[in-house]
């Protein structure tokens, strides 16, 4: 599952010149002064954190390393990882891992693979769905063989499943349920329609898959029919596949339903689910014991099969915002003559995953740690999720082993990661995070997401505050293919706003447990586009026809991610974005305070001021600590970068959150009713879901308390640069 790219969708608009011209050009004095943490905007090279000649050798290593990127790697990658369907605990999967080593391994890294059991539905199960009264019609869940895609006739493609789902064989009324999502059931209530006993129909979109399924259930529904509505995804947006890029009436997104109050496998909360066979015995929960595994049977069908029930439905017409693009108006019920059949079978048995880590040991700080990492299991062919990043991952590997052969061998520690078992829960990556927690906690400096990065032509990213201006400042030194712009103009566009837009980090990917459970900045971007996401089109020719049919999107994303993690590698200072912290915290209390005061009626409403005075009063200390940073202090390096490590873990709280205690961030959560989007400050956000008040006072000492811890670390880090 990948989301952010889609949401920042950047047009191309004006015109502005802008090269990376090499050093030479200025009197090196004059540079070196210049550019001492000097943010000069002048060709673009902001060397924030480079001091004395380190800036002079680091335009060097990325003039070097700017050379390296090629679409025919790039490309041959992308073919090779998804020549056959490879989900997660099949043999398939395990000889793209093996590919992936052998690769990261000929480019110098030390690889390592690390398995892990875990609780996982044994896939695909079986799935059928059909019409039994008044006729009986079976209804296709699988797409067409399409002629224009070799791909699409592969014998070892499954029907559409959903990952997680309950087990039955039922057969009732039918009622439409919009997205699924909170507010739909609300509605459903108060309109007097009851989904007990029902089989519930839902679309996608709104929030995440599980959620619906969670809702359903609860509201005692007896199963859920998922679709794809052409209106949001298919024909009503476009040609369709394969003539377009756009879901075909065959085309079905897959996709897990997994939501238990953590992230991860479901039986090791908080602890890496090693090997039963392992050394070191984990203990594990009974299935049992897990709440909110789902019960009822759920299942993914193309539009083309719901018409079948959409069009036969006869209740009263949806409200407003429900209806759809079928040829038909919607209805909520369908009536006591219309009767669907769902039968599904999935069981669910502790399997055996691997996740693939490659490291570029820091010459100078090896115990510092710059990790870019994606998903490398698919439900299908996975060409553009998630394994369009992979492509560049692995090519940005070969990049970085050939710069370092040529004597730029990074000072900190860069780690390559491929994780297994995403799409099933984000899985392989929070057991990596469970079990190297505390080294991670002392050594993690970022961590880069790359889940299906590569997918159009449209930049775009997502980021945690200290991580922002670094992404601005790398993105303003390289030039996007084809055009005289720099990939800042063209994620800029045509905005007047100071910034590009850089989105808050949630919920949807391998980022989760870096950023929300260990508090290690992170960063999300990369190039979007059409994807058929999660369908059994997914494959390197769809990619090759409507993602990027030049692969030069490949090489470019390439150049962000490895120009972001070389300047963090190689900076004297780390160069974080300080000030960033109180800026967006202001921003973010200020939208909590029209939140709450939408609900709160009490004689004396909640008041953010002093949490956004102590906001401002961080950013004040942090534009001072960046100012002194300038000039830092030498000898007090070494302090400096571990103080500017433990920024971020200030946001950890050991408690967590109320909707489960293995959110720890106080910055940032997933939203635990999407899944997807992303809560800045959640437990503020919690309270206000439910319209709660009681709690708000203690919240607000919490994150008085936190902000106060990192305006202490600034004010120290201040003290040892001067
Ligand atoms: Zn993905």
């Amino acid at each position: 599952m990948f989301f952010y790219l889609t949401v920042y969708k950047i047009a191309f608009h004006n015109l502005k010149n802008f090269y990376f011209l090499p050093v030479k050009l200025f009197t090196m004095k004059k540079l070196f002064v210049l550019s001492l943490f000097v943010s000069s905007f002048s060709f673009g090279q902001n060397f924030s954190g480079f001091t004395g000649n380190s800036a002079a050798i680091q335009s060097k290593a990325e003039e070097t390393f700017l050379k390296q990127q090629e679409s025919e790697r790039y490309k041959n990658h992308l073919k090779n990882l998804t020549k056959e369907p490879h989900i997660a605990t099949s043999k398939a999967n395990e000889r793209v891992r093996d590919y992936m080593a052998d690769v990261m391994r000929k480019a110098g890294f030390q690889v390592e693979i690390f398995p892990y059991d875990i609780y996982l539905p044994v896939m695909p199960g079986t799935a059928s769905a059909e019409l039994v009264e008044p006729i009986r019609l079976p209804l296709n869940n699988k797409e067409y063989i399409h002629k224009e895609d070799p791909f699409s006739n592969a014998a070892d493609l499954y029907q559409g499943y959903n990952a997680y789902t309950g087990t039955g064989d039922v057969t009732a009324e039918v009622v439409y349920a919009n997205f699924g999502r909170k507010e739909d059931f609300e509605k459903l209530k108060a309109l007097g329609v009851s989904v007990k006993g029902k089989i519930v129909l839902a679309r996608y979109g709104g929030n995440f898959r599980g959620y619906k399924a969670k809702y359903a259930e609860e509201n005692g529904a007896a199963g859920l029919i998922i679709f794809t509505d052409p209106g949001d995804s298919g024909y009503a947006k476009g040609l369709v596949y394969p003539e377009g890029p756009y879901y075909d009436e065959s085309s079905i997104q897959r996709g897990s339903l997994l939501t238990i109050d953590w992230t991860g496998d479901p039986l090791t909360p908080f602890e890496p689910a090693l090997p039963l066979d392992g050394k070191k015995k984990i203990t594990r929960l009974k299935p049992e014991e897990v709440k909110g595994m789902l019960t009822i049977p759920v299942l993914p069908l193309p539009y083309g099969a719901v018409k079948e029930i959409i069009g036969r439905m006869k209740g009263q017409a949806v409200p407003s915002g429900w209806q759809g693009g079928l040829p038909y108006t919607y209805r909520i019920e369908g009536g006591s003559e219309l009767k669907v059949r769902v039968n599904v079978a999935q069981k669910r048995e502790i399997q055996r995953v691997y996740n693939v880590v490659g490291t570029l040991v820091g010459s100078e700080n090896p115990d510092q740690w710059i990790i870019a990492g994606a998903h490398y299991d698919a439900w299908a062919f996975g060409a553009t999720d998630p394994n369009s990043g992979t492509a560049m991952l692995l090519a940005l590997s070969e990049s970085l082993g050939k710069l370092s052969q040529a004597g730029y061998k990074p000072k900190r520690t860069i780690k390559i990661a491929h994780w297994d078992a995403e799409e099933q829960g984000v899985i392989g990556s929070t057991e990596w995070v469970e079990q190297f927690r505390d080294e991670l906690n002392a050594k993690g400096v970022a961590y880069f997401n790359a889940d299906g990065a590569v997918t159009g032509r449209d930049f775009g990213a997502a980021s945690s505050p200290s991580l922002k201006g670094l992404a601005i400042n790398t993105t303003k030194s390289i030039s996007f293919p084809d055009s005289s712009k720099s990939v800042y103009d063209v994620w800029l566009g045509r905005r007047t706003t100071p910034e590009p837009p850089l989105g808050n980090l949630g919920g949807g990917s391998d980022h989760i447990a870096f950023y929300t459970h260990v508090g290690i900045p992170s960063w999300g971007g990369g190039t979007g586009g059409h994807s058929i996401y999660h369908s059994n089109f997914d494959t390197f020719a769809y990619y090759e026809r409507f993602c990027d049919p030049t692969f030069k999107m490949g090489p470019l994303v390439e150049q962000v991610f490895g120009m972001m993690a070389l300047r963090l590698a190689n900076a004297d200072v780390i160069p974080y974005d300080i000030s960033r912290y109180g800026t967006d915290l202001h921003t973010h209390f200020e939208g909590l305070q029209k939140l709450t005061k939408a609900y709160d009626k009490s004689a004396s409403p909640f008041s953010f001021d002093a949490l956004i005075k102590a906001a401002d009063d961080l950013k004040k200390v942090s534009e001072a600590c960046e100012a002194a940073l300038k000039t830092a202090n030498e000898k007090n390096k070494k302090s400096i970068n571990q103080e500017l490590i433990a920024l971020e873990r200030q946001w950890i709280d050991k408690e967590g959150m109320q909707y489960g205690s293995w959110y720890r961030s106080l910055y940032a959560s997933p939203d635990p009713y999407s899944g997807y989007a992303s809560w800045m400050l959640p437990a503020f956000q919690y309270e206000a879901s439910i319209r709660e008040t009681a709690n708000l006072k203690k919240w607000e000492q919490k994150y008085l308390d936190a902000i106060a811890r990192l305006k202490v670390k600034v004010e120290t880090i201040t003290k040892l640069a001067k």
